[in-house]
């Protein structure tokens, strides 16, 4: 073999008929043995000691064009979502091609070395020199090799209101962007906004794509385009292959109102992402005190049976200047603002940041099972809660059979009298 991973502790649930550590054979990208004291050898061997090892992280929601534009041409002063838009608008015409790759690729460094190797990354297509679609699918071919970028064409100005935008997309879509974008709730009106997603879903069945679209990104309680959204996800047999991205509205919604709709997502099979960072910075922002927390329904929403995911959104860029590709500080967040602090709903949130997600971007081969594609990630931590719990250290990454980034533990080092010589922030009780 060329890699066996020794004595790895597996997620609960990922492999239930494993009680103990395994170890992981891995030939030629593809994991090929997974079971107790494997009796085979390889040119490379590591040993988990018991650490968890997981399926690769997964960023369903990201904005890959604007990423690690902090401070280009300035610094969102407000931190609001408005400025934000603004900033974006004054940078647009300053990017350049090169930038853009230039930045885009940096952040997949990071990607990789945080264990995330899967991203679904928006595009702006309201530039009609696509210089954004033509950088990212030319990053998209270079990072093919360790990570899997899928791209969505993005209408951020809105694609009725924004002259040209759906020629626009149409064409990024023949460049090899994959999945079908939108923003109802940006359009001028809520008819619009309607009208948008008949649109954007009748061409996306056309043309056997996925759909993932921002919707009801608003502190407003009417702003109901995802039942819109599920009404024709159901309409055109798209079961499986919708996502609603924000949602936020639906924090702010008629309980009433909700207890029909969640149904009709569940029916519709559409999914939906929440990106607790950024949904918990800019919504509630014209709230006085008790202001709005605007992450969508995440617990109710997996109770009813829709997969929910949670996603990176934006790292140092218009909208939000932190982050630095760790899914594990996302799922963290979207912990603590759904109040998912039952042991379930705590690996639950774990789940948001890998199976579900891989699950919304139709990742094949994901898993750690014989037969799944050799990537993953060794974690420093032995179970998922205690990875949210330290923002564990990923002491490897394997991605395509090939361990592409290693890092050192988390350890501090005391000085104390009587006290030990080292912390490493887990509980040991023997
Ligand atoms: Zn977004």
């Amino acid at each position: 073999m060329d890699l066996i991973i020794r004595r790895a502790t597996l997620a609960p649930g990922a492999a239930p008929q494993h009680k103990h550590t395994v170890d992981i054979g891995i030939e030629a990208g593809r994991i090929v043995a997974v079971e107790p004291n494997l009796a085979a050898s390889a040119a490379e061997e590591i040993d988990a000691a018991g650490s968890l090892v997981t399926p690769p992280f997964v960023d369903p929601h990201f904005h890959m064009d604007a990423t690690l534009s902090y401070g280009l041409p300035r610094v969102n002063a407000s931190g609001t979502l408005l400025e934000g838009i603004a900033l974006w608008g004054e940078l647009k015409p300053d990017l350049t091609q090169e930038a853009l790759i230039e930045r885009a690729l940096q952040y997949c460094d990071w990607a990789v070395a945080r264990g995330l190797l899967a991203i679904r990354s928006h595009v702006d297509v309201c530039d009609p020199r696509l210089l954004a679609v033509e950088a990212l699918v030319e990053v998209k071919r270079r990072v093919a090799p360790y990570l899997d970028l899928q791209l969505v064409a993005f209408p951020q100005d809105g694609v009725l209101r924004s002259a040209g935008a759906f020629e626009n997309l149409k064409r990024a879509i023949a460049m090899g962007v994959d999945v079908v974008g939108g923003i109802p709730h940006f359009e001028r009106t809520m008819a619009d906004g309607a009208q948008s997603v008949r649109l954007l879903c009748e061409f996306a069945a056309e043309q056997g794509l996925r759909v993932d679209m921002h919707c009801d990104e608003s502190d407003d309680p009417m702003s109901r385009h995802i039942e819109t959204l599920a009404a024709e996800t159901h309409r055109l047999g798209m079961q499986g292959r919708v996502t609603g991205s924000h949602l936020t509205s639906m924090h702010s919604m008629d309980n009433y109102y909700v207890s029909k709709l969640l149904p009709l997502m569940r029916e519709a099979g559409v999914a939906a992402i929440a990106n607790p960072l950024i949904n918990i910075t800019l919504q509630g922002r014209s709230d006085s005190y008790p202001k709005r927390r605007g992450m969508t329904r995440v617990p109710e929403m997996m109770t009813a049976g829709i997969t929910v995911a949670f996603g990176h959104d934006c790292v140092m860029d218009p909208w939000y200047s932190l982050g630095s590709g760790d899914m594990l500080e996302v799922a963290h967040m979207g912990l603590h603002v759904a109040q998912m602090t039952g042991v379930d709903g705590m690996r639950k949130c774990f789940d948001a940041v890998t199976v579900n997600a891989a699950r919304i971007l139709g990742l094949e081969g994901y898993g750690i099972a014989p037969g799944c594609a050799a990537n993953l990630v060794l974690l420093d931590a032995r179970d998922p809660v205690e990875a949210i719990r330290l923002r564990a250290a990923r002491l490897a990454v394997v991605s395509r059979g090939k361990v592409v980034s290693r890092a050192p533990a988390a350890r501090a080092a005391l000085s104390l009298e009587g006290r030990p010589s080292q912390v490493d922030f887990k509980l040991h009780r023997d």
